[in-house]
């Protein structure tokens, strides 16, 4: 099946003997069973479901989604982005294991890291990504895992991810890679054999702001770990919850062509703006866009609060993939937990403004940036 395909027809519904088009919200926290046998069946695996903690036809359905879209053999749904993460290192690393991550993650990611999993005695080391030599400098003899997001966020580097993996083979170690930013319809780290593919459906999966979800993708074996984390952390996703990110998902390709064409014109356009120092689109070259994020630095003599007070109809979001183009303030929001010096260093200043191009027409999103960029500016 091609990838547009792939969106609307799983093959969970969920041994459904009413014949509904659209899937069912199973709401209910458990199931019937007509006897012992029946129960012990479940036990056996015969694929009825016991408790939703433990599973629910409804976040099946997502994680079978986006693990068939990333092509991977399995996958596992959780509360939220964050929730997935953590089953997926909570997967491989344990107390007095240590792990490596890059030093420009999500900065909800960086808090998960470096405040929870080191309470859980599991030692972090952070290193820039773009530098591999570092990388494998920062490598002991209890590290299991390296840890970074296929685009970064929010200055968009692509990760070279065969390096990456090329480096975790050597040195056996396995690999977490976050793709919420590029998603499958850009980016297969799966493919590329990275161990663990993990997604914010909060963000493009789910599309549509009104859902926090989580999906991580992987080997069987894996996935059972981080099913295991999820199941006795209770960080499972509700049904209706997986129910709207699964609808969410149908229009993936179609929203991802519209808005990564869209972030491609409003890059170029931007660039050429004269209050615009830098513009960091790293998919120009495409000839669509390969990405529905971009992230521009405005000059030294604009005011930041000014131009976020003149953006007319597109608001200030923290967060990012829906179908209106946002904005955001990754010094004050997204980025907030990380050292003012690291921000410094990686150039999260605090004129670095994140655009979440939408589904609008072009030529709006693009007049309606440059105004707000003019009136920065202004006396
Ligand atoms: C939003 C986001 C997360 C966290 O996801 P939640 O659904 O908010 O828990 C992780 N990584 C990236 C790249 C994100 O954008």
């Amino acid at each position: 099946m091609k990838f547009e395909t792939a969106l609307l027809h799983s093959k969970n519904k969920a041994n459904r003997t009413i014949k509904s088009k659209a899937t069912p919200i199973y709401q209910t926290s458990a199931f019937t069973f007509n006897n012992l046998e029946e129960l012990e069946g479940f036990y056996q695996g015969n694929g009825n479901y016991l408790y939703t903690r433990v599973g629910n036809p409804n976040t099946d359905e997502l994680s079978e989604i986006v693990a068939r879209l990333e092509e991977a053999p399995t996958g596992v749904t959780a509360s939220s982005g964050l929730a997935a993460i953590m089953a997926g290192v909570l997967a491989v690393a344990k107390s007095g294991d240590h792990i490596i991550a890059t030093d420009d993650l999500y900065g909800g990611s960086f808090h998960l890291i470096a405040e929870e999993l080191t309470q859980f005695g599991i030692a972090v080391s952070v290193v820039p990504f773009t530098n591999i030599a570092e990388v494998e400098r920062a490598i002991k003899a209890n590290t299991k895992l390296l840890y970074t997001e296929s685009i970064t966020n929010p200055l968009l580097r692509v990760e070279d991810l065969e390096q990456i993996v090329a480096l975790a083979k050597k040195h056996n170690l396995k690999t977490l890679i976050d793709n919420t930013f590029a998603t499958p319809f850009h980016c297969k780290p799966y493919l590329l054999g990275v161990d663990m593919v993990v997604h914010s459906a909060t963000k493009y999966i789910g599309g549509h702001s009104d859902v926090t979800a989580g999906v991580i993708v992987g080997t069987e074996e894996l996935m059972g770990k981080a099913l295991a984390k999820v199941v006795n952390l209770g960080a499972n996703l509700s049904p209706f919850e997986a129910w709207l990110t699964a609808r969410g998902a149908k229009t993936l390709a179609l929203r991802m062509k519209a808005q990564s064409s869209n972030a491609k014109k409003v890059a170029e356009a931007i660039q050429m703006h004269n209050y615009v120092e830098k513009v960091y689109y790293p998919f120009i070259h495409g000839e669509d866009g390969f990405g529905a994020m971009v992230t521009i630095t405005l000059s030294d003599s604009a005011n930041v609060s000014q131009f976020f007070q003149s953006l007319g109809w597109i608001k200030i979001v923290p967060t990012l993939a829906g179908v209106e183009t946002s904005v955001s303030h990754p010094l004050t929001t997204s980025h907030r937990a990380l050292p003012p010096e690291k921000c410094a260093e990686l150039g999260i200043t605090e004129k670095v403004i994140r655009i979440s191009v939408g589904i609008e027409h072009a030529d709006d999103i693009i007049a309606q940036l440059a105004e707000a960029i003019d009136h920065s500016i202004q006396s």
